[in-house]
């Protein structure tokens, strides 16, 4: 069977990265999660004294220390899981923190940082059979993608999974926060000028907020075989 390009956007805690892994293992897929790429330019510029709550973002040094940035995934271990690598260093975990979470959209509006990310994602959907997850995955990385989601839920909803998910980890967040930081990520990304988050105008659109992660799942797969029949 001829293999396709998934292309799964939304907003930020939408639950995108879960569906698309899931949908990934489940039709036998490459997942890449292209907002662990964005945080993990990110950790290396907070740990590089580039980036900081305090002094925002230096965008100068950053672009300039780009060429240093490598950045792979290990192959999905048995639950499904890929793990991040930044310069052979596995930071799957710090990637996910509030830290990274609160710097990562400055990070990710310059457009050296953006151009470099896009360049490695086509690398990785350059033999299709790929489900690929972020804000432009749809409408700049693969405009061309034979199936795109674009995904929502209330900014509340998001909020309530994302401390969920973040206090399971041992991490001690507020929801006050976490809607904060939801909030903000979500207007950096829909307002900056260099591949806004939009939905593109072939996508679906999948409202999750009162769906179960089965019912999701059952809803992608139907999509999926309307693109690919048996
Ligand atoms: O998907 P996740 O929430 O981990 O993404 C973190 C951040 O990375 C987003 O808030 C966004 O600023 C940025 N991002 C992006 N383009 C993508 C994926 C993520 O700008 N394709």
């Amino acid at each position: 069977m001829n293999k396709i390009i998934i292309a799964i956007d939304g907003y930020s805690s939408s639950g995108k990265s879960t569906m698309a892994r899931d949908l990934a293992k489940r039709i036998g897929y490459v997942y890449v999660d292209s907002g662990a790429m964005y945080r993990a330019v990110t950790l290396y510029a907070i740990e590089h004294g580039m980036a900081s709550a305090e002094k925002g973002v230096d965008t100068e040094a950053l672009v300039k220390a780009l060429p240093e940035i490598n950045i792979s995934f290990t192959p999905a271990g048995a639950d499904g899981v890929q793990h991040t690598l930044l310069n052979g260093k596995d930071v799957e975990r710090e990637i996910r923190d509030m830290q990274v979470s609160s710097l990562v959209s400055p990070v990710a509006v310059i457009p050296e940082v953006r151009h470099r990310q896009t360049a490695l994602q086509q690398q990785y959907g350059r033999e299709k059979g790929i489900v690929m997850d972020g804000r432009d995955i749809g409408t700049t990385v693969f405009p061309d993608a034979e199936m795109k989601v674009f995904v929502n839920a209330s900014a509340e909803e998001r909020a309530r999974r994302r401390v969920k998910e973040l206090t399971d980890k041992g991490e001690k967040v507020t929801y006050e926060e976490v809607l904060e930081n939801i909030r903000e990520r979500d207007h950096i990304d829909t307002t900056r000028k260099e591949s806004p988050l939009r939905k593109a105008p072939d996508a679906v659109l999948l409202d999750n907020d009162n769906m179960t992660i089965a019912q999701q799942m059952q809803w992608l797969l139907d999509l999926y075989h309307s693109k690919c029949p048996e």
